[in-house]
């Protein structure tokens, strides 16, 4: 870190990095400038030469600030980012000069044919491209001007996760627009929804790290017995930070507010070793870019530090799993929160019919959002003690659930909302209570004025989630308008219709404790559906009903539901198959080695006892258990291999992407299971100093 960034007050470079709306409006001229935020605004077509003379003012900028190269940002398919660099260099009669023209901003070329389409593409019809997404702002990262950019195919499909939450972002827009439209609100000419985005992550010693084939290739571990100590004293939530994991954070804040992402939250999380960020929210298009974005960034500055930074889902078993918990609301240009019940929620009609909406949404599509946070990793982690369970409901708290329980039933609403607290020490000034307690066992929770998805995988990508979110409000919104624009009496019909939705969408609230047992059966009693694994949610993706309204918001079409379902799937499997493989090799080439090696040196043990004189005699009964117990053991360990070898090979002969899906889920999953069980047990019994990798009470107390 360099020394000014340590003592400057981060106002003084905040975004530094950051090509935003104030160095635009330095260097762009003004028409040009006011062009582009009206692009940002209300999505108006940015015009040719206004793109040319933004490319003209983004190059010189970058150039001053050292960049030699620029790349189209872009997210495609397999989750992470990409990148392709071209330097701005053009030659010219004896030298060359640095060119960067409005075309090579609005538009760059890709071969698409080498990122996941799901049969969208051949590799003869190679061609994609990447489309300027003028809305998040270009930033540099190494010495390169980053563009976020969206990807679609020659023909126009969509191939990565960008392009489908902006279109969503104008199916909110449009609905919403006309919603507030009939409450009166003529001013309000655009809609945004927002995130913010809570990361979960791991911070481990980078040799313990490196000590781990399976952290290495698979992002997790494969084996590994519990630790003598857990999570049981909730000592490591809210903790002090350790000086090292101090100085990661410092720095990692350092480099996220260069690049105008506000992080403001940090703090450990419930396992040890596990650590929170979250940022200030923002929209959220640039939410998701910006959550790519921090998660690069603290996997980079960790290793600054000898740390590596773990984002699976559940990297230790039995040790509470990261998530990203993803807070949504809506609100407009003229500053309104369309999720904010305001101090007279009952009487807040707007209020209510958009809550309405959401409701109706997620009891209707829940499937969609289930699957939006299906994958292979989350499903290591969901249904899991300390992850909601894999049944969507909604959690909106005692005094909202008294203000529908009151319109339903037409009676009076008392003393609403005028609880106060009082901690007991004058000193302390008394607050208002939130509206809703916290409930962490709800998938989706009511949080005062926005609703927090808990679901996501800290690995995930937020797009899916928030397109998803969007389409299902949208097509709830616009029927809603439909239904109220063609009423003769706006309130008698408003009320109507609150109230039908209110009864409609009961089954989908769930205010109580989601991983207890007792709300498994009552899921089964009200009917919702339950995916318990990544297979199972990604097979609803392309139902017919779902497709429906997702080409109803313009969002996706069917061609490319049907291909992002195929990616996942191969995605499931390939993911699953590397992980089994990976156990393999640990189990046969270390775990199996040094079972038998062990079982050697207690024989020889018992051996030079019986050579002592028998008048001693000493008792061979310890190492004879030991060796009994051991080879037990490793003899089932090596059915456990033989076992595993079948499955995947049983599963790599499924010919569709379905098929192998389901089989790497039915028969390789569950063998892994037994593999791992057999190899955690050797654990126990095998001397630290001869086990072939770092114990979980080495890698988690560690830093
Ligand atoms: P938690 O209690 O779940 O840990 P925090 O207060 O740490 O909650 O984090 C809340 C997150 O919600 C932050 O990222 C914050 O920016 C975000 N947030 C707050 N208000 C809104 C809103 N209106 N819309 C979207 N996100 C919001
Ligand atoms: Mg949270």
């Amino acid at each position: 870190m360099q020394n000014f960034e340590k003592n400057a007050s981060p106002d003084t470079y905040f975004g530094c990095n950051v090509f935003n709306e104030n160095v635009m409006r330095s260097c762009l001229p003004k028409k040009v400038f006011e062009a582009v935020m009206a692009t940002r605004r209300m999505g108006t077509p940015l015009p040719r030469d206004a793109a040319d003379s933004v490319a003209n003012a983004m190059k010189e900028w970058a150039v001053a600030n050292g960049c030699t190269h620029f790349t189209h940002w872009f997210q495609p398919m397999t989750g992470v980012t990409a990148e392709k660099h071209d330097a701005f260099l053009t030659p010219i009669a004896g030298g060359v000069t640095l060119d960067f023209s409005g075309k090579e901003l609005i538009k760059g070329e890709s071969d698409a044919s080498s990122f996941p389409s799901g049969g969208l593409r051949a590799t003869f019809e190679a061609r994609g491209y990447t489309a300027w997404d003028p809305t998040s702002d270009a930033f540099i990262k190494d010495r390169t001007l980053c563009i976020p950019t969206g990807f679609v195919s020659y023909t126009g499909e969509v191939l990565d996760k960008k392009t489908p939450l902006l279109r969503s972002m104008e199916a909110v827009s449009r609905a919403s627009v006309r919603m507030l439209r009939m409450f009166g609100n003529d001013k309000v000419q655009r809609v945004v929804t927002n995130v913010g985005p809570e990361q979960e992550y791991f911070l481990i010693d980078k040799a313990s790290y490196d000590a781990r084939e399976d952290l290495i290739l698979t992002g997790r571990t494969l084996f590994g017995s519990m630790p003598p100590k857990g999570e049981e004293m909730d000592d490591h939530y809210f903790g002090n930070l350790t000086q090292r994991v101090s100085d990661f954070m410092r720095e990692l804040d350092v480099e996220l507010w260069k690049l105008g992402i506000y992080a403001k939250t940090e703090h450990n999380e419930v396992a040890p070793a596990q650590h929170e960020l979250a940022p200030v929210y923002t929209s959220s298009n640039i939410a998701a870019d910006h959550n790519q974005l921090t998660m690069e960034l603290m996997k980079k500055t960790a290793l600054k530090h000898g740390l590596v930074c773990l984002l699976h889902e559940k990297p230790f078993a039995g040790i509470s799993g990261s998530g990203k918990h993803n807070n949504w609301s809506i609100s407009t240009d003229d500053g309104q929160n369309l999720l904010d019940p305001g101090d007279t929620p009952q009487d807040n009609m707007q209020f209510l019919l958009v809550l309405c909406a959401f409701l109706k949404g997620v009891k209707d599509y829940a499937p969609l959002l289930r699957l939006s946070s299906a994958s292979a990793g989350n499903d290591c982690r969901l249904g899991g003690n300390e992850a909601p369970p894999t049944v969507i409901s909604v959690f909106i708290g005692d005094d909202l659930q008294r203000v529908l329980d009151a319109i339903e039933s037409g009676k009076p609403l008392e003393g609403f909302g005028k609880e106060r607290f009082c901690l007991g020490v004058d000193a302390i000034p008394q607050f208002r209570k939130d509206t809703t307690d916290r409930n962490r066992t709800s998938p989706m929770a009511f949080t005062g004025n926005k609703f927090e998805f808990r679901m996501l995988g800290a690995a995930d990508s937020i797009s899916c989630f928030n397109f998803v979110m969007n389409t299902i409000f949208s097509h709830e919104v616009t029927a809603f308008c439909d239904e109220l624009e063609k009423a003769e009496d706006f309130n008698t019909a408003l009320h109507d219709l609150l109230v039908r939705t209110i009864r409609e969408t009961k089954d989908i609230i769930f205010n109580g404790n989601g991983y207890g047992d007792e709300w498994f059966a009552e899921c089964k009693r009200r009917g919702l559906p339950n995916y318990p694994s990544t297979v199972e949610s990604l097979m609803q993706y392309d139902r017919p009903e779902f497709v429906a309204i997702f080409e109803e918001m313009n969002v996706l079409s069917r061609a490319e539901i049907t291909s992002r379902k195929e990616i996942l799937l191969d995605n499931y499997s390939k993911i699953v198959c590397i992980e089994a493989r990976t156990m393999l090799d640990i189990a046969r080439k270390k775990i199996m080695p040094v079972c038998i090696s062990y079982t050697k040196q207690l024989c020889d043990a018992v051996n030079a006892k019986n050579q002592l004189s028998p008048s001693l005699n000493v008792s061979t009964a310890v190492e004879d258990a030991l060796v009994c117990e051991i080879s037990d053991l490793t003899a089932g360990l090596f059915e456990a291999i033989e076992d595993l070898r079948e499955q995947i090979s049983l599963a790599g002969r499924e010919q569709t992407a379905v098929e192998k899906a389901k089989a790497y889920r039915k028969l390789v999953v569950p063998a892994m299971e037994r593999l791992r069980t057999t190899a955690d047990a050797l654990e126990l019994l095998i001397p630290q100093d001869q086990w072939p990798f770092p114990p979980y009470s080495e890698i988690l107390y560690n830093i």
